[in-house]
């Protein structure tokens, strides 16, 4: 007998009808003799009906009370699916995230789970109960409910399993595991078997949003085995494992994709140590993250600058940047918020060389010019022009051969 979590997100918490389909696959764990707990999402598309209904009256709202709103739709399904379940003939309570607890810090929006007391679930399994959780929220030490980013029932259902010592974590989605790329964009994309804890957690960074960042991040650290599973289709889905050497080594695992980029230039920016201290600083301090960077080499004592950063952020850096420019006694600033980035992500990289080329060819073919690069052990990134998006992913997935079933 095995103890697993499984989480069931929006699309699969998405109707009456597909709630009680969960709630009989759940029994059929339960009759197959394993205990089970479950974290569900809100119903898809309710989390972003409740945010608006609050940025209707005031998008610079209290962050706690974009809490209040965005975590009951966690509670909907919680009681939807409990109901569901003792319907099937399965014991079952609902649980919200302070009634477990979930204890997280107190930053609203993207709160971070500090503890998760097992007490309560553990005693629920042990008399036959199945505990469904409600996933994406917590409570904070003044009492506040708090959620944990968007996505994040993913880290809810990690942390459970980490914290319940459970022997798998199971995450059902509408797609049947972790594919070389969103099937959305690429039809030919291919389900992979494996994928190391590593390469996920780069895919999640760079875009790919089939599984939250930092439900990875905490799989990764507390060793929980986790898997992407299809809630309507059975298969096994995508383990996702520590490196071992058995594993098949292909040189690039995925593509991952980010729409979510804006660019800022400044331009005649005095080629003088302090500079790029001076202009990053101020946004560092505006709480707004820099992703990548490029300074151009300097003639005549100038240069120019560029630096990226989330869409969402782009006019208050902006702003940021324009004041600094002045102050630096810059020739211009210019900002762009029609640029991606599209990455590689493969461990086998560490041991090839040769791909980064490979990559640069690839896009040249297609016509698509690169704006910028960055690079790190096992990712190379691009930003290109948004219109390219589609045919760049396509354009990298053939090239390299991640149609072909190994
Ligand atoms: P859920 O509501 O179950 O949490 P999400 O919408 O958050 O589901 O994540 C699943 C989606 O992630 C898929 O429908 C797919 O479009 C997208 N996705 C992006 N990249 C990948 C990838 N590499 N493999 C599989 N799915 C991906
Ligand atoms: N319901 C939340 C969201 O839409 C959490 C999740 O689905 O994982 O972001
Ligand atoms: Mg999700």
């Amino acid at each position: 007998m095995a103890l697993i979590v499984q989480k069931y997100g929006g699309t699969s918490m998405g109707s009456v009808e597909r709630i009680e389909h969960v709630a009989n696959k759940v029994a059929s764990f339960r009759k197959q003799g394993h205990q089970v707990v479950v974290v569900v999402s809100a119903m898809s598309g309710e989390t972003d009906r409740l945010l608006k209904l609050a940025k209707a009256i005031d998008p610079k709202g209290s962050q706690r009370e974009f809490d209040q709103i965005a975590a009951t739709g966690e509670q909907v399904t919680i009681g939807l699916l409990a109901i569901a379940l003792q319907k099937a003939g399965v014991q079952s309570r609902s649980f919200t995230g302070w009634q477990v607890p979930i204890r997280t810090d107190g930053a609203h929006m993207k709160a971070r789970i500090q503890s998760i007391e097992p007490e309560a679930l553990l005693a629920a399994c042990n008399a036959g109960i199945v505990p469904v959780v409600a996933g994406f929220q917590g409570i904070t030490d003044d009492g506040s409910v708090s959620t944990l980013g968007r996505g994040g029932s993913d880290t809810t259902g990690v942390a459970l399993a980490a914290a319940l010592k459970a022997d798998e974590c199971q995450i059902y989605t509408d797609v049947d595991g972790v594919y070389t790329t969103d099937p959305r964009v690429e039809p030919k994309a291919r389900r992979l078997d494996k994928i190391t804890f590593e390469e996920m957690l780069e895919m999640a960074s760079l875009g790919s949003k089939v599984l939250q960042i930092r439900s990875v991040e905490f799989a990764g650290k507390y060793k929980v085995p986790l898997r992407v599973l299809s809630t309507f289709v059975d298969g096994p889905g995508t383990l996702i494992t520590l490196e071992d050497n058995s594993m098949e080594d292909p040189l690039i695992s995925g593509i991952a994709f980010s729409r979510d980029e804006s660019q800022i230039t400044v331009t005649g920016v005095p080629d003088k140590p302090g500079v790029a201290a001076a202009i990053l600083g101020p946004v560092g301090d505006a709480n707004v993250e820099v992703d990548m960077i490029v300074q151009n080499v300097g003639a005549d004592g100038s240069t120019d600058f560029t630096f990226t950063v989330a869409r969402g952020d782009h006019d208050k850096a902006l702003e940021i940047i324009k004041r600094v420019a002045g102050e630096l006694g810059a020739k211009g600033v210019a900002g762009a918020t029609d640029i991606v980035k599209v990455s590689i992500v493969g461990v086998g990289m560490r041991s090839h060389a040769g791909i980064a080329s490979q990559m640069f060819k690839a896009l040249a073919t297609a016509g698509i010019n690169i704006r910028m690069i960055s690079t790190s052990e096992i990712k190379i990134s691009v930003v290109i022009d948004q219109d390219y998006l589609e045919l760049a992913v396509r354009t990298l997935h053939k090239a390299f051969g991640l149609e072909e079933k190994k």
